[in-house]
């Protein structure tokens, strides 16, 4: 298996090289950005509930330091490699610089399906993996937060795992920590905030308004699905459909989205709640409403899928979630695509406000980070829809040439070392 085979990482290559011609990139920064700065293979073995040792494998990847520290989660999954945390850091990369955060771009992960272990086994996963990557992240290198499978625990266990090996409450070495080690308030919903912000920000360029008429469906329903559709709901839009990985559910009169909340946070599957009519994800995907937020894995709209969509505008609450080729088909098809490395942002951009606070020791209250986080995801959104006028070109393109000509004037003024 190569570092590269993953569609995802040769859709982020494909999208580089696209932003780079179309928006007449320097070709010597484009041949850095197509690698890794440093790939990093780990084994971590742990002694199961049952006495026996087990091995997994665990990788970090730092695709670029240029802008700052390395930032990007750590992903728990069995479909975990090297390949698909190489693409995730890469887009990490971009992320980061379009909405002009002076971080780098890095990932991690370990090829694990979380739901197997027990408690104590994913804390030994979690602690064995911190002292295995832990010379290569840390406040000032690398900056690591929770992604799919992992959450606010299992960087409570990373940051006390770093800071028993170091002697000190290293609270800058991850976010999206519980409040009580230095979390930061509204980290937890500043990505499926952010996802709704962008919608916003897409209703206001085309001279439209979200109200009891506006139809989403959200595909994938937990960290990022459950507080954009919390979001929508209170700003009066209708959450029609929401899915995890057991089945969706459906309403065309709008689901009740905190039942369906209070259902999946007492450790439920959609697929067992009652009352409800349950449709297929990919029922979902194709439903007919004027936003859809791919929110759960990459790959979901493809060209076996494309012709299918009915949505007016999609928001990729995910990464990577629709392929190149399913995104130039309904770029043409006049569907509207508020790119991942704008539309999940807000994420990291909350993520680099904890780190900022634990460094500083000085908390902000909600309404702070809450309105920082708008003016931030505003300001990108704008200079997006700038690239997108100019160059006439799809949205996901002209993300890519807003953060990489940010990036190619910041590795044009360092230089290349030794020269
Ligand atoms: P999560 O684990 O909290 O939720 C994932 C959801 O998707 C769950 O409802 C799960 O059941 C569902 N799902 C998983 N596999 C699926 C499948 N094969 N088909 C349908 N549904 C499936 O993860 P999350 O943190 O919400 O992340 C979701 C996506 O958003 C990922 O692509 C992640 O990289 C991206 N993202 C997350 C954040 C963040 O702050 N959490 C930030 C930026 C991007």
């Amino acid at each position: 298996m190569s570092l590269y085979h993953r569609e995802l990482y040769k859709d982020a290559l494909a999208q580089l090289e696209e932003a780079a011609r179309i928006g007449k990139m320097d070709p010597n920064i484009v041949e850095r950005l197509k690698y890794p700065k440093r790939a990093i293979q780990v084994s971590v073995p742990i002694r199961l509930d049952d006495g026996s040792v087990k091995t997994f494998e665990g990788y970090r990847v730092q695709h670029s330091l240029t802008l700052g520290p390395g930032k990007g989660g750590i992903r728990f999954h069995p479909d975990v490699d090297l390949s698909e945390t190489t693409a995730l850091a890469m887009l990490m990369s971009f992320k980061c610089a379009l909405v002009g955060l002076p971080l780098g771009g890095a990932k991690g992960g370990i090829k694990v399906d979380p739901r197997a272990l027990s408690r104590q086994e994913l804390q030994a996963l979690t602690r064995r993996y911190a002292l295995e990557i832990g010379p290569f992240v840390g406040p000032h290198k690398d900056i690591p937060a929770p992604d799919i499978g992992t959450d606010k625990q299992t960087m409570a266990w990373f940051m006390d795992t770093y800071s028993q090996i170091n002697g000190y409450a290293a609270h800058g070495v991850v976010t999206g920590k519980p409040i009580s080690v230095g979390g930061s308030l509204g980290r937890e919903e500043a990505t499926g905030r952010g996802v709704a912000y962008c919608i916003n920000f897409a209703y206001d360029y085309h001279h439209k308004k979200i109200d009891e008429t506006t139809t989403i469906a959200i595909h994938g329903f937990g960290k990022v699905g459950m507080p954009a559709a919390e979001d929508l709901v209170e700003q009066g839009a209708k959450v029609v459909a929401v899915s995890d990985v057991s089945g969706a559910i459906y309403h065309k009169d709008g689901i009740d989205v905190p039942k369906a909340v209070n259902w999946v946070k007492e450790g439920n599957m959609l697929t067992d709640l009652e009352g409800v009519e349950h449709i297929t994800n990919d029922q979902l995907l194709e439903l007919e409403v004027d936003v859809l937020i791919p929110a759960a894995i990459d790959g979901v709209i493809t060209n076996k899928n494309m012709q299918n969509i009915k949505a007016k505008m999609i928001a990729e609450g995910a990464n990577g979630p629709i392929s190149n080729e399913a995104v130039h088909y309904l770029s043409k098809k006049g569907i509207f695509i508020i790119p991942d490395i704008l539309c999940n942002a807000g994420g990291v951009t909350v993520s680099y406000f904890e780190w900022v606070q634990g460094l500083a020791s000085f908390f902000w209250d909600v309404d702070q980070i809450n309105k920082t986080l708008h003016s931030i995801l505003k300001k990108a959104f704008y200079e997006v829809m700038d690239n997108y006028e100019e160059f006439k070109c799809d949205m996901k393109t002209a993300a890519m040439i807003t953060s990489i000509r940010k990036m190619e004037t910041a590795m044009r003024v360092r230089g290349l070392f030794p020269g």
